[in-house]
């Protein structure tokens, strides 16, 4: 049904790593350094609300910066609903604003590791079902990780979940590799010497998968990361295959 699948190429946040905890503690803390208005209280972090509307809001961002979009719009109870509304709050705020809170959260990440590395781990888990398909499947495929993450916080938690050794150092793209999917994806065949359309590519986010998508990789939403039902319609509408922990395995390797 498929041509070889020469290289897997994974997203790493929603697709290997569950961060939620860790994104809205340290974009919290990002956001509260920085002074910006309204400031978020303990009380406010551990609502439950809070955490839904962020939810909601995550899948409609693609970078660091992106969580303090969500924040603007938790604080000032904006109507944000889909993407459009969305990216004009986003460009509403400026690029000057969006570097800034990049900075802040990365220097805040830093920040947290440092302190105390235990904890700033503990704030992760796999997703045990995908990570052990990964672990049985080794050696059957090419595994690389393209991600918006630092590469040095990847790297510590490959370590943390026991699966370092399932990936070259080299094929660990980062924040640093470029701000597109596109991008990384085209570096990674580069590197390889493999063509677009040997790689299969999985990534939590529709309008990642949608950005890939003219380059001929074989691309699959990972149904399991953050997204919420309003994207995984709009992916299955759109004709992407979107795939569960239950039935990734067979889509992949079968
Ligand atoms: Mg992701």
């Amino acid at each position: 049904m498929m041509q070889a699948m020469k290289v897997l190429a994974l997203d790493f946040d929603g697709v290997i790593c569950q961060s939620r905890a860790e994104v809205l503690r340290v974009a919290v803390d990002a956001w509260n350094g920085l002074g910006l208005d309204p400031g978020i209280s303990e009380a406010m972090v551990m609502e439950e609300t809070t955490a839904e509307t962020l939810d909601r809001l995550v899948p409609l961002g693609n970078r660091a910066e992106d969580f303090g979009v969500a924040l603007h719009i938790l604080g000032a109870g904006l109507p944000v609903e889909d993407q459009d509304q969305y990216d004009e709050v986003r460009e509403g705020l400026g690029q000057a604003w969006l570097h800034d809170f990049h900075n802040a959260f990365y220097e805040t990440r830093r920040c947290r590791r440092e302190e105390g590395l235990p904890g700033w781990l503990a704030l992760h888990q796999p997703y045990d079902g995908f990570v052990d398909i990964l672990r049985r499947r080794a050696g059957e495929t090419t595994f690389a990780i393209t991600t918006a993450k630092d590469g040095e916080s990847v790297r510590l938690l490959l370590g943390f979940f026991g699966i370092s050794d399932l990936f070259a150092d080299r094929l660990i793209l980062d924040k640093e590799t470029g701000i597109s999917k596109k991008i990384h994806l085209r570096v990674l065949s580069e590197k390889l010497k493999a063509p677009l359309s040997e790689i299969t590519f999985v990534d939590d986010k529709l309008n990642h998968v949608e950005s890939v998508a003219e380059l001929g990789v074989r691309a699959v939403v990972a149904g399991w990361g953050y997204n919420t039902d309003r994207e995984l319609e709009k992916a299955k509408s759109a004709g992407f295959v979107v795939a569960s922990l239950e039935d990734v395995e067979d889509l992949l390797f079968s």
